[in-house]
């Protein structure tokens, strides 16, 4: 088993790695960026180590500094969390040659399903549908406007290197896509520092689903499930659910055949996830990407599987062997998954960071909060503006909504703003409640959602 552990990351994600590590007697160095002296995991970290200022260029995605703490302090692994340099293929590399265990998968994995277009052509051939769409990259508007002229109007623009929902444009006719093709490229340019781009015909109306996946370095690949991710803004993920209400058994074992077949077909080891978008006839799927990491949204998983999956990342990047088989994965009840973002949905959800004058977590049976906030701190503004993640689970749906709607109530943050509200009024939607939502759901009822918001807000401005 690994003996000690560098934690690349910050927030909560930081924080659930450290737990993990705790509990399995491996040791923990943290480190931090100047911005993050007073953070939680920097508290609880056997030993923790500042690595250069907040820009996230100078600290956290410093993999000189990151691999020199690691050797200074004597780690044998490097956990890399989501975000940074979790998906970084060179960094993975830089590890091994260094001597270090990446706990993730190799960098060849990496490399193979990072680029989501080369990724498209190793799916279709290992048999995993994926939608209509460009055969690679489309170098220039002109070939971009050719492939979209053979899969058909309404299509996607997307970043090869895309995450986080950025560098993606929606093109409904071809006057829009020159425009459109030149914004998608400069966003991935400064947020991934990659502009190659592709092209997907759009799906309507369809729901986001995807399955958690465990490999280990034995030859055994599984999957764990599935998750409904379709409550987003902008391509961005707020509302999770395990499993997908949508599901029938059959295609549950269809689509989890089809992220056991991904994952093998770029060579897969560790914890990863393969997103699909479901047809809205709820029969056709098709592969849109994999993420080569833990995801934000894991916890819905452990919630109804029982499996620690940051302690099976530890297991298997410590070289040992899966203890679960796939007919032994069980799923049990129903979660759900509220990302509470410091963010201004009254005002165009620009991100408001800042002090926590007061904080009340809800708890109880069945509800689980993954936050490094406590009352006092500081949400940066140099980082993701998510504060928090609430996950409530019970024996079925209506009772978990019926949980998760008591745990928004409960809840209490007091300095910015937040999402609360707005995740309290998707939970009593019927759209949502019906378990009818597709990935327009949020975009389509912003405004219905957000009227006893604006009722409150405009009611405190008269006082
Ligand atoms: P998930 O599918 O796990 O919810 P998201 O796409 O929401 O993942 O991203 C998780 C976190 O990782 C977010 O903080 C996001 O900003 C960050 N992230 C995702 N992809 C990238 C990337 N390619 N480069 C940098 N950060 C990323
Ligand atoms: P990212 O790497 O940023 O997470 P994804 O490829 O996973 O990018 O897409 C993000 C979101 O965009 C999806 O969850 C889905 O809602 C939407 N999306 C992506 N591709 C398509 C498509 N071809 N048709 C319709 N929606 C799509
Ligand atoms: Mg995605």
């Amino acid at each position: 088993m690994l003996k000690r552990v560098l934690i690349a990351n910050r927030g909560e994600i930081a924080l659930r790695i450290l737990r993990a590590c705790r509990e399995l007697g491996i040791e923990t160095v943290a480190v931090y960026s100047e911005a993050d002296q007073e953070a939680l995991h920097v508290q609880l970290a056997g030993q923790a180590v500042c690595i250069g200022p907040a820009r996230a260029a100078d600290s956290y995605l410093n993999q000189e500094a990151l691999l020199t703490v690691a050797q200074a302090t004597g780690c044998d692994g490097i956990h890399p969390g989501y975000g940074f340099l979790s998906e970084n293929a060179d960094f993975a590399d830089a590890c091994a040659q260094a001597g270090l265990t990446f706990i993730g998968p190799s960098g060849d994995a990496i490399r193979k399903a990072g680029s989501k277009s080369a990724a498209r052509s190793l799916m279709q051939a290992a048999g995993v549908p994926v939608t209509p769409g460009s055969d690679g990259p489309v170098a220039s508007v002109e070939a971009a406007l050719a492939a979209a002229e053979s899969v058909g109007y309404p299509v996607l623009l997307k970043a090869s290197a895309g995450g986080g929902g950025r560098g993606i444009r929606r093109v409904e006719q071809p006057e829009d896509l020159p425009g459109a093709y030149a914004e998608a490229k400069a966003e991935a340019k400064a947020c991934f520092g990659d502009d190659e781009m592709y092209l997907e015909k759009l799906v309507l109306r369809p729901r986001h689903i995807e399955f958690q996946v465990l490999a280990d370095r034995c030859g055994h690949t599984i999957h764990l499930g599935d998750r409904d991710c379709s409550v987003q803004r902008r391509n961005q993920k707020l509302i999770e659910e395990a499993p997908a209400w949508c599901l029938t058994p059959a295609l549950r074992a269809r689509m989890g055949d089809a992220a056991v077949r991904a994952a093998q077909a770029v060579g897969y080891e560790n914890a990863g996830t393969v997103e699909f978008l479901l047809d809205s006839d709820g029969e056709h799927f098709y592969f849109m990407e994999m993420n080569t990491r833990i995801q934000v949204e894991h916890g819905v998983t452990e919630l109804v599987t029982g499996v620690d999956l940051v302690r099976e990342q530890l297991r298997i990047a410590s070289g040992l062997s899966l203890d679960i088989r796939q007919e032994d994965v069980v799923l049990h009840g129903h979660a759900i998954e509220c990302r509470i973002n410091a963010e201004d949905p009254l005002h165009g959800f620009r991100p408001c960071p800042g002090k926590v004058d007061f904080l009340h977590f809800p708890g109880g049976n069945g509800v689980r909060v993954d936050s490094c906030l406590y009352n006092g701190c500081t949400l940066s503004p140099y980082y993701d503006s998510m504060a928090a993640k609430l996950l409530a689970h019970a024996p079925t749906r209506v009772q978990a909504i019926r949980k998760m709607r008591r745990c928004l109530e409960e809840f209490c943050l007091e300095g910015f703003p937040t999402n609360a509200e707005l995740s309290y009024q998707i939970l009593y939607h019927p759209e949502f409640i019906l378990s009818q939502c597709t990935t327009a759901f949020l975009d389509e009822h912003l405004e219905e959602l957000l009227a006893f918001n604006r009722k409150l807000d405009e009611s405190e401005a008269s006082l």
